[in-house]
């Protein structure tokens, strides 16, 4: 075994140590985030191949016509593709699947968990309607919104999950939906953040926490199955 094989053992070991210190701290986020801040120099993981998801989206459509255009769908994509680069990951846009005008206004939870009946395996759930209301707050509409649906989870698999965009949605509403699909649970008050609530001019990002808790969970949807990969050509 010569030194330079010697080093990479080392290596992978140490990346095997930060992984198991990541499993541990996503369980509990309250205490995540300073942990996820400090490593500053490139990891192993930051080298890994950049992957490719598929988001298939489901059009709602009112009066025969659907309630975005695909204009509307690739803008929204082209922003998640910007603001989750520097995760190494990017999102490809599947064939548009058309539902019908009783799934166009989300106005209650069982609304919302009756779009499970059209998830499959494999790709990220998109559900585009024309109104989206908060479900504690009556009084406020959404723009967006990541949700479990309930009933359509099979026992011992990764309980379903989708996102939701209302088409009165600026286009970075998808990639912070997204930021939710993996992993990130709060919107920190901090301005310019894809996540935070604050307004912004600028172009929106995550932060590098929010970043290491997406590559940790884009590996677990690869590693159970939940999405299927593919690399930049
Ligand atoms: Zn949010």
């Amino acid at each position: 075994m010569g030194r330079r094989t010697v080093s990479v053992v080392v290596v992978l070991v140490c990346l095997g140590c930060s992984i198991a210190a990541f499993a541990q701290s996503t369980d509990s986020f309250a205490q995540s985030t300073d942990f996820f801040v400090q490593p500053t120099t490139p990891t192993p993981t930051t080298a890994l191949r950049a992957r490719v998801f598929q988001v298939r989206p489901f059009v709602a459509r009112v009066d025969g016509e659907p309630v975005v255009d695909e204009d509307w769908l690739n803008a929204q994509i082209a922003e998640a593709n910007r603001v989750f680069e520097p995760a190494g990951i990017q999102f490809r846009l599947g064939d548009v699947v058309p539902i019908g005008e009783q799934h166009a206004r989300l106005e209650r939870r069982r609304d919302r968990h009756a779009l499970g009946q059209f998830m499959g395996t494999g790709v990220i759930h998109w559900f585009v309607v024309g109104f989206l209301r908060d479900v504690d707050d009556p009084t406020v509409t959404r723009r967006g919104v990541h949700w479990r649906p309930k009933g359509y989870s099979k026992k011992g698999e990764p309980r379903k999950h989708f996102v939701v965009v209302a088409k009165y949605a600026r286009p970075h509403v998808l990639a912070h939906e997204l930021g939710h699909f993996f992993g990130n649970r709060t919107h920190p008050e901090i301005e310019g953040n894809i996540m935070s609530y604050l307004p912004s001019d600028a172009p929106r990002s995550f932060n590098l926490a929010q970043l290491q808790r997406i590559r940790f969970f884009a590996q677990r949807f690869a590693n159970t199955g939940e999405l299927a990969v593919g690399n930049m050509e």
